[in-house]
């Protein structure tokens, strides 16, 4: 989707400054691998468990996502309509690197699905940072969804779509060996 201009917008607009700054549209920001955020993903799970983990990292990025939707929409002046809105924030998404999106929504019963290929989460868990530099797949696949964190800024998204709040669960997670993530909405979290 590079000929895309949200998609062309968001990612040309990365800077590099030799003080440190890193920033997209203007945003201080950073990079880091997939996998380093994986391995301290581990830990919190190891330490913590799954569900207070997931639970904890779902509601405060549903907060922080919430303002994320609203600032981003006004930023890059995205037409009030679903079908304009689904296709800025798969292109956004697409080009900070979260994944590519898919959303497969049922706007008359306010229902429906989020495909995610590539989630930053599911394959930096596949894969570790080596010495070497390199990204080696592990092979193993994971008992748990990975994506919690990626389904509360689908839900604040789709939320804003359908014009009222709903949850997004992760039903199906490429960290356990599926193809792709899928998410569906829930009135429950
Ligand atoms: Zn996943």
């Amino acid at each position: 989707m590079s000929d895309t201009p949200y998609f062309d917008e968001a990612a040309k607009s990365a800077t590099f400054e030799p003080d440190g700054q890193f920033n997209i549209i203007g945003v201080r920001a950073f990079i880091t691998s997939c996998a380093s955020i994986a391995d301290w993903m581990d830990d919190l799970y190891m330490e913590l468990g799954e569900r207070f983990v997931d639970s904890r990292l779902y509601m405060s990025a549903r907060r922080a996502a919430k303002r994320t939707v609203s600032a981003l929409l006004n930023e890059f002046r995205v037409p009030n309509d679903s079908q304009a809105k689904e296709k800025f924030f798969a292109e956004f998404y697409s080009a900070i690197g979260w994944g590519q999106i898919d959303y497969r929504l049922d706007y008359a019963n306010k229902s429906g699905q989020v495909v995610v290929k590539n989630s930053f989460l599911a394959q930096g868990y596949a894969t570790k940072f080596t010495a070497d530099g390199r990204n080696v797949a592990t092979s193993t696949k994971s008992e748990i969804a990975r994506c919690t964190l990626l389904g509360a800024y689908l839900a604040a998204q789709v939320s804003d779509f359908l014009g009222e709040e709903i949850e997004m669960i992760e039903k199906q997670c490429a960290a356990m060996g599926h193809g792709e993530c899928i998410f569906q909405v829930s009135r429950e979290q």
